[in-house]
């Protein structure tokens, strides 16, 4: 190790909070109630190292909706459940558009990639499970795997996702006309609004990217989720799509791969090395957390994860 990087077990994370508190860009998401609603001084940093240690900042234990960090861990649960299937059903190319842009493969109708909500409306589909309510249970028992514990789903926001998200529900008849999805759109569209919903907190979001980061292996239960070459595939998706149309400059000056959420949560993968999640609500215009790209970039540099050195 240089000697300019800080050891994760000794990194001051609450300094790195402090440090980007006073920021003041940005805006909540207004697209439901409950994230227009949001503390935007919400403000907490975890990483999640291979020995099973979780450090966190203050905060870090403040429940929030997983929102579109969730991408990652539903395209590992649809690559296991339809045993690699899934990679022919989705695209795994960057799109340089938003996140809920009207837009799928124009040659095979595919959704371009798992990371923005095309693909991941299609990758909920996928997931084992004869009916919406399984599909639900399946993924929720899924993601409490990488989280290591019990996940709840925040009822009142799934419902507002349901009723509120028109792109995504016109995004789900594209793909039922296209040939692309076989569940009924408001079927397709009730369970990615639930899995959105999903409840984690700061801490639990970074096992979450460790399990990712570490082969498929969670470090704090032990268990192995999902296989490596699951992992792998999951993470280099992170790397190329994760942060939608700002994923070229975030690979470029934070250099982890990573997937950020209009609840202004990011999880945060960096291979074999640790996993890491930020949450602060108000969001840059590509719907990444300000302060979350702030102390991602401060992290990463400072402890020497940028991918390429
Ligand atoms: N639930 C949000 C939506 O579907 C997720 C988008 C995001 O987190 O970037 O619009």
């Amino acid at each position: 190790m240089s000697p300019e990087r800080v050891d994760p077990d000794d990194y001051d994370l609450d300094a790195l909070r402090e440090r980007f508190l006073p920021e003041r860009e940005g805006e909540r998401s207004t697209s439901i109630p409950q994230l227009a609603d949001a503390d935007p001084d919400l403000c907490a940093v975890a990483l999640a190292l291979p020995d099973g240690t979780v450090r966190a900042s203050a905060a870090a234990d403040v429940p929030y909706s997983i929102q579109s960090a969730v991408k990652p861990f539903l395209f590992a649960l649809a690559l296991v459940d339809t045993d690699g299937e899934a990679l022919g059903r989705v695209g795994i190319e960057p799109t340089g558009e938003a996140f809920d842009a009207i837009k799928l493969e124009s040659d095979t109708g595919r959704p371009p990639n798992p990371m923005v909500n095309a693909g991941a409306i299609l990758t909920c589909a996928l997931v084992d499970g004869d009916d919406p309510a399984a599909r639900i249970r399946r993924i929720r028992t899924g993601l409490s795997a990488f989280a290591g514990r019990p996940l709840d789903i925040d009822d009142d926001v799934a419902r507002s996702e349901h009723l509120l998200g028109d792109r995504n529900h016109a995004l789900a008849h594209l793909m039922r006309a296209e040939g692309t999805l076989s569940a009924t759109a408001d079927d397709a569209v009730a369970v990615y609004a639930s899995a959105c919903a999903v409840l984690v907190d700061t801490a639990t979001l970074a096992v979450m990217g460790a399990t990712l980061a570490l082969g498929g292996v969670n470090p704090v239960s032990g268990e192995r989720v999902v296989p490596a070459s699951v992992a792998r595939d999951v993470v280099a998706v992170m790397a190329t799509c994760g942060v939608y149309d700002g994923s070229g400059r975030w690979m470029r000056s934070v250099g982890v791969p990573a997937k950020s959420s209009v609840s202004g949560a990011i999880v945060l993968s960096a291979p074999g090395i640790l996993g890491a999640a930020v949450i602060s609500p108000p969001l840059d215009e590509q719907g990444t957390s300000v302060r979350g790209r702030l102390a991602s970039e401060a992290l990463a540099a400072d402890l020497g994860l940028h991918v390429f050195g």
